[in-house]
């Protein structure tokens, strides 16, 4: 079973097949206008309610962040646009049910048709919104998820943000026929901390007769009808795993330094306020990345200045010891509902990134300059992503000493001597490190991007997954050569990508000369680990074998036995 892995875990359990009920809509005519258009509006005044306590629920079990999926669902809701597309049917004498369904048919195409897989996804959010409607105003019963009473691992071809909030706690893990990383599902499973596995096309047809099923998605292993042993082997994993990662928090509050007193900065990967709350309690000392793109993503226009500011200030306050802002990197999966990009043979190597700032000034310089202020506050730096040479590098610097000049001009307070980093994640930068590394005041590794450049794999797609390898030695000779320019001069290299976040590399990363790792908040505790329990001279020996290597299956091999799996 092919999927995307979003949750890590192992879950065993029955698999629990969701097929949504068909609403049968007939060609039903109306009462008349007046009566249809009070159903309507009944309907949406429950539909508010239901929402609102989901809104609750979500802030309950997952965070605020969770929270705001239902936020954006009242948005929807009161948007004129989907009243007024219902009226438009009222007025054609249709019944109230009649003009719900056709404008969710109408509104999902909308969105459907546009090529953008985060626009895509929140066709799902439209769907879920006008078949809560369609429930009410039929007298349906919502499908209850939340009183399944046996352990479960859901299947469902899809499943809506509401679906997946009230969960039962017995759903032990979920895979879901569509949808993609940033679907709204995929986000909930994370933050609810349920294996999940999404875009898992064929998974209704290979669990259909399935009476037991385990998934580890950890392992990406996928087991229908496993055997007694096999249970028995998986139960196990699952009490060491669950087991493990408690213990495991017992290095959150720890210092990360190596058992030779080679201290390392163990920094978290966020996108929005919310999630620094979380990474505190993993341990994050800083914010090695903090993606700006999902405040532009969560809005309906460009951020002004002063929301940027307000943002950037508060984590600046109490973002830890060193927070690294990345200018906004947009593009390639990662798309704004309010613009409109101009079509692209391939969008990951065309106008993502610096290179949509660099031709968006006005954008960049809104961003820049909240940053400038902000960083007054905190010890803020700013980071390029997707530098791929000096000259982009001078454009982006002459653009943020025009903000500097501006600002002083009208008299605004800002940081002068910001700090400035560039993102190496194209080899071509990779490769003129040393002329690069001149010009900014620390480098970060973008191990996502560079594995799928360096490799020509493209890093959303399934079926070249197993050639997307990130110890392939082309990337690990990337990284040396890198870490080496960075420190020769004395400048901090750190790795940003999901690298730094995976235990099977904390050793060779460090013994290629990385200072600095950033990951998602829920890796720290165990990369600490590592990290406290080896010498740094065994980190470098380590990596002088593996570079010996040529082979990537023998790289594993050893990395694993090094692991001990
Ligand atoms: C990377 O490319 O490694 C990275 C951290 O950036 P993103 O995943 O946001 O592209
Ligand atoms: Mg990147």
């Amino acid at each position: 079973m092919m999927g995307i892995q979003v949750s890590e875990g192992i879950a065993i359990g029955r698999p629990l097949i969701f097929k949504k009920k068909q609403f049968n809509i007939t060609e039903e005519i109306a009462i008349s206008y007046e009566i249809e258009n009070q159903i309507i509006k009944d309907a949406f005044a429950k539909a508010e309610e239901q929402i609102l306590n989901l809104k609750e629920k979500a802030i309950k079990k997952a965070g605020q962040e969770e929270g705001d999926i239902f936020e954006a669902h009242l948005m929807m809701l009161r948007d004129p646009m989907m009243r007024e597309s219902i009226d438009k049917g009222l007025k054609k004498n249709q019944s109230a049910a009649k003009a719900v369904e056709d404008t969710k048919n109408k509104l999902m195409e909308m969105f459907k048709n546009i090529p953008d897989s985060y626009i895509q996804e929140r066709a799902a959010d439209i769907k879920d919104i006008t078949e809560r409607l369609l429930r009410i105003i039929l007298r349906e019963e919502e499908e209850d998820l939340s009183q399944i009473s046996e352990p479960v691992i859901l299947i469902a071809e899809d499943l809506s943000p509401s679906e997946t909030v009230g969960l039962s706690d017995q759903v032990k893990g979920i895979i879901v026929e569509t949808g993609g990383r940033t679907s709204h599902a995929a986000i909930l499973a994370k933050a609810l901390e349920i294996p999940a596995l999404v875009g898992a096309t064929d998974a209704i047809e290979q669990a259909k007769d399935a009476q037991m099923m385990i998934m580890d998605t950890i392992e990406g292993k996928i087991i229908v009808n496993p055997t007694e042993e096999e249970l028995q082997v998986y139960e196990k994993k699952q009490q060491r795993y669950e087991l493990e990662k408690q213990q495991r928090m017992i290095y959150a509050t720890q210092k990360a330094v190596t058992k030779d007193g080679y201290p390392i900065k163990v920094y978290a990967n966020i996108g929005s306020l919310e999630e620094w709350e979380v990474a505190k309690k993993y341990g994050a000392n800083g914010i090695g990345l903090f993606r700006t793109e999902f405040l532009y993503m969560q809005n309906h226009h460009f951020p002004t200045e002063e929301e940027q500011f307000s943002v950037y200030k508060k984590i600046a306050e109490e973002g830890g010891e060193e927070i690294i802002i990345r200018t906004l990197d947009i593009g390639g999966d990662k798309n704004l509902a309010y613009y409109k990009f101009k079509e692209e043979m391939n969008p990951f190597l065309g106008n993502r990134a610096i290179r949509f700032t660099l031709s968006h000034i006005d954008v960049f310089k809104t961003q820049l300059k909240a940053i400038l202020r902000a960083a007054l506050h905190g010890n803020l730096k700013l980071m390029y992503p997707m530098i791929s040479s000096l000259e982009e590098l001078y454009q982006a610097n002459q653009c943020l000493e025009q903000c500097k000049v501006e600002l002083k001009e009208a008299q605004i307070p800002y940081k002068e001597d910001l700090s400035v980093g560039i993102m190496i994640e194209i080899p071509g930068a990779a490769i003129i490190a040393n002329e690069l590394i001149k010009e900014v005041d620390f480098f970060s590794i973008g191990t996502n991007d560079l594995c799928q450049y360096t490799l020509a794999v493209d890093r959303m797609n399934p079926a070249v997954s197993h050639l997307y390898i990130p110890h392939h030695p082309s990337i690990l000779r990337l990284i040396k050569q890198v870490s080496q320019a960075a420190n020769e001069h004395h400048k901090i290299v750190g790795v940003c990508g999901e690298m730094a976040g995976d235990p099977l590399y904390t050793k060779l990363l460090l013994g290629l000369g990385i200072n600095e790792l950033s990951m998602s908040s829920s890796s720290i505790p165990k990369v600490k680990e590592i990290i406290i329990n080896n010498s740094y001279t065994e980190c470098q020996n380590f990596a002088r074998e593996i570079e010996k290597i040529s082979e990537t299956k023998a790289i594993e091999k050893k990395l694993k036995e090094d692991m001990g799996c």
